[in-house]
């Protein structure tokens, strides 16, 4: 067809205003081939984004085996045949990955050393209440709920309670520092903003820098985080060209910040006094992960329903009805890796040897992947260089803890679901919150001692879920925490056999009374209504998670500017998820989860940037049905 005397080039977009008869030259005819092409572009962006996720296949769903979800012994009846991925330790980054895989039609085997599933979330009870040592409070819940929600199984969801919500405007965190008013951190940042002015009078500008500078540091870290997914190349270049804002904030600690803002060591101190949460102290903290910490609560804290093994519950069902399994009291010996390539796993027991189609990941931690779970041969020949970026980096902090069980009322007691954090002098100019920390660390490794106060952190976990108030309204279980070094205790016992000496127990009931002391100090009104006190050293936690640093790697500049470790190593088919991926925390262990999914389900940094993500993708497939519509399916 031809228009007029020149014909009609239909690969040139303005030519169709020609074809329908409109002047070449008229800028009706462009306009309409404009809208045109934008509209076409607009629905094709719009397809792309509501795809299924990359590498989706339709799962078939199953009904649920019997028994508690989180409690299902190794057998090897209970391992699924045909099994695509194995992966290595139930923390919130093993199971959200295996969840996610599961959804999009993947057969996964997790495997759990400890009696229960959901690593740092476990919960044990003692004296009829539960203890929920590794999770005391979670922030960003819309977050929270959207990562839960797009791969956990609805039938389980989580529900959350806030802490202080009920009569004290969602205060979450109070700090003691010796003779100082306390400070209350209430949600909101018109609230903190207010209290801290009271407790920093004439520093008004110091504050809002401070705040400026978290709200900076948090969004140029997010790309460094999604930089963990890439493969080593294109990391390189995602480094060098999203994440150098990011990667200026990592290099500095909170001091330096600080410093830069015209602080002092007491404002320092009441600025940082979470550092706890990331385990570092001012000088030696990662600036963005601090501010991730701050700005996490700041917006008010929660505490799940039914303890913090609920949030596993959600995701370990998803991946039973999936098919998978998640198998407790299953140690895995050894990854098994031949021509380079992992290709499943030995178990610790019977010499049994588990093979799997597609790869192994290993959601167990740096230091166990490195040191316990490859051959010294393997990790010289693919991981070296991962070892010695570990090795450079020195131990992760580590911890005691108390747990506390209280009998009488908890109002009349003075005990209340918001943390308390004491720490046992108050900061001046020239003693800084580093000086305090390592004053208190010393303390807590004095052998033979009942003297020397340490700063501690006190959580009521069972005044946080309402369920487990209703249950044993008049029985507390408090959990108290504070750093200590892993050496001395080490050195006490045998970590292999699990046998503990003489001295070991003996200063376990030193630290008991040192414990009792700074909780009379903190609450005077507990004097005779506390019935038990359980010390807990880095042996125990060695015990239960096989690592004796409680947030896995140090969170120093050193580390979180390093583009290691990476979700993939050299060894194909092997991949990392967990907290050392990311960061320590609840949240970025789900996010550790959702960037190993995004490899291995072939998510690249374009669909990143035209925001296509294994997160929403997962929301445009349906999860699990229920157990009773799965139960009728199978009788047919
Ligand atoms: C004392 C404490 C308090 C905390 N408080 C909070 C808090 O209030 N809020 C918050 O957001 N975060 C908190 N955290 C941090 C948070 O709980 C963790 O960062 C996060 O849960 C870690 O998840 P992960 O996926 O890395 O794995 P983890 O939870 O560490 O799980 C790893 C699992 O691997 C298993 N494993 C190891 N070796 C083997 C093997 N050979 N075979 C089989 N399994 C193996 C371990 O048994 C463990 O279950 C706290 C942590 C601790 C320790």
């Amino acid at each position: 067809m031809s228009v007029g005397s020149r014909p009609i080039d239909y690969s040139k977009p303005f030519e169709l205003g020609r074809a329908c008869g409109m002047k070449s030259d008229g800028w009706a005819a462009k306009c309409l081939a404009g809208a045109g092409v934008g509209l076409l572009a607009v629905a094709g962006v719009r397809a792309y984004l509501r795809r299924r996720p990359k590498g989706y296949r339709r799962p078939t769903w199953r009904a649920l085996p019997e028994g508690d979800l989180l409690q299902q012994g190794f057998k090897l009846s209970r391992v699924p045949e045909d099994l695509d991925f194995i992966v290595i330790g139930s923390g919130m980054g093993g199971l959200w990955l295996s969840a996610a895989l599961t959804k999009c039609g993947y057969k996964v085997l997790v495997l759990e050393q400890h009696y229960i599933a959901g690593g740092c979330c476990h919960a044990f009870s003692q004296n009829g209440v539960e203890f929920t040592p590794g999770i005391h409070y979670i922030g960003d819940i819309d977050m929270a709920k959207g990562l839960l929600g797009a791969v956990g199984d609805p039938k389980f969801q989580a529900d959350w309670h806030q802490l202080g919500a009920s009569d004290d405007g969602g205060l979450y965190d109070k700090a003691l520092f010796g003779d100082r008013e306390p400070i209350f951190l209430r949600q909101g940042r018109d609230a903190w903003y207010a209290e801290m002015c009271k407790h920093m009078p004439g520093k008004e500008k110091l504050l809002k820098g401070w705040l400026a500078a978290l709200d900076e540091a948090r969004k140029a870290y997010m790309p460094l985080f999604f930089a963990k997914a890439w493969q080593p190349w294109t990391q390189w270049f995602w480094l060098r060209l999203c994440c150098r804002a990011g990667l200026k904030w990592a290099g500095k600690t909170v001091h330096e910040v600080i410093q830069e803002l015209g602080g002092d060591e007491v404002d320092e101190a009441l600025l940082t006094f979470q550092c706890m949460d990331h385990g570092e102290t001012p000088r030696t903290a990662s600036f963005p992960v601090h501010a991730m910490i701050v700005s996490h609560y700041m917006n008010g804290a929660w505490f799940p329903k039914g303890g913090p093994l609920s949030l596993a519950r959600t995701l370990t069902s998803t991946i039973f009805k999936g098919g998978g399994a998640v198998l407790v009291r299953a140690p895995v010996q050894q990854i098994q890796v031949t021509n380079g390539r992992a290709t499943g796993v030995q178990m610790k027991k019977k010499d049994v040897v588990l093979n799997c189609r597609k790869g192994v990941v290993s959601a167990a931690g740096l230091d166990a992947t490195i040191h316990r779970l490859l051959s010294p041969e393997d990790v010289d020949q693919y991981l070296s260089e991962e070892r010695d970026f570990m090795h450079s980096l020195g131990q992760g902090t580590s911890c005691l803890s108390a747990f506390v069980t209280v009998k009488g009322n908890a109002k009349e007691l003075g005990l209340s679901d918001h943390n308390v954090w004491f720490f046992p002098k108050p900061p001046s100019v020239g003693y800084s919150l580093d000086e305090i920390t390592a004053e208190s660390r010393a303390n807590a490794a004095k052998m033979n001692s009942t003297e020397g106060n340490f700063f501690c952190f006190i959580g009521a976990g069972s005044l946080k879920d309402p369920e487990c108030m209703e249950q044993h309204p008049d029985t507390i279980a408090l959990e108290m925490i504070t750093d200590a070094e892993a050496e001395p205790f080490l050195a006490l016992s045998d970590v292999e056999s699990h046998r503990r000496t003489a001295e070991y127990k003996g200063h376990k009931k030193q630290l008991e009374e040192r414990f009792r002391q700074i909780l009379l100090a903190v609450y005077p009104k507990l004097e005779h209504h506390i019935i038990n006190i359980d010390v807990s050293t880095p042996l125990s936690v060695d015990f239960y998670l096989k690592r004796t640093a409680i947030y896995g790697l140090p969170h120093t500049p050193q580390r979180i500017t390093s583009p290691l470790p990476r979700v993939v190593t050299k060894i194909q088919n092997l991949y990392l998820s967990g907290q050392d991926v990311t960061t320590g925390g609840w949240m970025p262990a789900v996010f550790s989860g959702a960037l190993a999914a995004s490899q291995i389900l072939g998510y690249n940094p374009l669909d990143l940037m035209c925001g296509r993500t294994v997160i929403g993708g997962m929301y445009k497939v349906e999860g699990p049905p229920s157990n009773k519509v799965l139960q009728a399916q199978a009788s047919l």
